[in-house]
């Protein structure tokens, strides 16, 4: 048993790797892969992650804000970034720290140009996102006219890729609207790509897109939860490495009467004599209170134990009459052999938000 001492996230950079080899492995060899680092590289660790991708050669990087790509960009990645959600008052600073804006709808596409014209370029990098039916971001199918339009006779920006994003790509019982969206994002590329005179990459899919559209993958796709070990797919999951695993240790234990209470506003009263342990982990380090009172758990030796009682913001508390450790005892609360979907589903969520609430509290180690 390791002596990790304290709440602590680890990282595994070779389930990393394996984990992008298998998603490669479901591409054709041409199709270049954009790997999703926003959030902290899915609440893991953005510059540790992100560097060993460079290593790995990944063809692009992208972030959701131009403050996740600055971070980057300090850490010396010098590989391409696309900023999928880019704000205008950080045009000039994006332009500065060479990173490519995501240009979403008409109101970003005049203030991009502008920034780019006052700051004198000429080709800048620039993404076209077409909104085919998440209605989340993006231009819609008509709006073709009016961005060519604007580009006419602008020197200052070249679109290097086309892309858009689907709605429900894990869902097999939206497999139609998925087919539509799809149809939807190949007229745009052909109107487009015909009058522009030149044709920009294209790029649809996310990890469940890469595993139930192969088909669409065109020249490029973004794979995001995958890489870090979790697919939205029973049988693919079975295949994937959790990269990240959350473990903390057994502060203290307590010996319960029948009947006694356990933490704030008595949220739990044994039933027994039970055997309760003292976490140093709570919501500040993003366990939410919907894990409390007994519908969670975590792995200590091997075996589960209940989060009993409301989760506080520095600590829970776990039953483990029936499980033979002692103080100082590593818990496991997802991870290895202890999935974060499990872990998700049994506070009805999913394990892209379990993954990216692990606060900045909690201490990384890289392995
Ligand atoms: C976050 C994101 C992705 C990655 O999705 P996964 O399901 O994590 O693979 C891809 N594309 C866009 C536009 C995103 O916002």
């Amino acid at each position: 048993m390791s002596n990790i001492g304290e709440t602590t996230l680890a990282i595994n950079l070779s389930a990393l790797e394996h984990n992008i080899n298998f998603i490669k492995s479901k591409l054709n060899s041409t199709t270049k892969f954009l790997a999703v680092v926003k959030a902290f590289a899915y609440g893991s660790d953005m510059v540790a992650v992100a560097k060993k991708l460079e290593s790995l050669h990944v063809d692009y990087f992208a972030v959701a804000y131009v403050k996740e790509g600055v971070l980057l960009r300090d850490a010396g990645i010098k590989s391409p970034i696309l900023v999928l959600h880019p704000q205008a008052i950080n045009f000039e600073e994006l332009i500065n720290r060479c990173l490519e804006p995501s240009l979403y709808s008409p109101r970003i596409l005049k203030n991009f140009l502008k920034t780019a014209q006052e700051k004198g370029q000429t080709n800048y990098p620039v993404h076209l996102k077409f909104n085919t039916g998440l209605n989340r971001l993006g231009f819609c199918e008509n709006d073709t006219d009016y961005i060519l339009e604007q580009l006419k006779d602008r020197a200052e920006v070249k679109i290097l890729s086309i892309f858009s994003h689907l709605a429900a790509s894990e869902d097999k019982e939206e497999h139609e609207f998925s087919l539509q969206q799809i149809k939807i994002f190949k007229k745009i590329n052909t109107v487009l790509s015909n009058k522009l005179g030149y044709s920009p990459m294209r790029h649809m899919l996310n990890t469940s897109g890469i595993i139930n559209y192969p088909e669409a993958q065109f020249e490029m796709v973004r794979s995001g939860i995958g890489m870090y070990g979790y697919s939205n797919h029973i049988e693919i999951d079975t295949q994937l490495k959790p990269v990240a695993t959350l473990k903390t240790i057994i502060s203290q234990i307590h010996k319960i009467e029948p009947n006694e209470s356990v933490g704030y506003n008595r949220g739990y009263i044994s039933n027994g004599y039970r055997i309760i342990a003292t976490l140093p982990i709570g919501h500040a380090d993003g366990i939410s209170r919907q894990h409390g009172n007994g519908k969670s758990f975590v792995s200590v030796k091997g075996k589960k134990a209940p989060i009993i009682g409301n989760v506080c913001m520095d600590m829970v508390m776990i039953d483990i009459t029936d499980i033979d450790c002692k103080e100082g005892d590593e818990v496991i609360i997802f991870g290895k052999n202890f999935s974060a979907e499990d872990f998700a589903n049994t506070a009805n969520t999913i394990s892209y938000e379990i993954l990216t609430s692990i606060s900045q509290r909690v201490k990384r180690t890289i392995q």
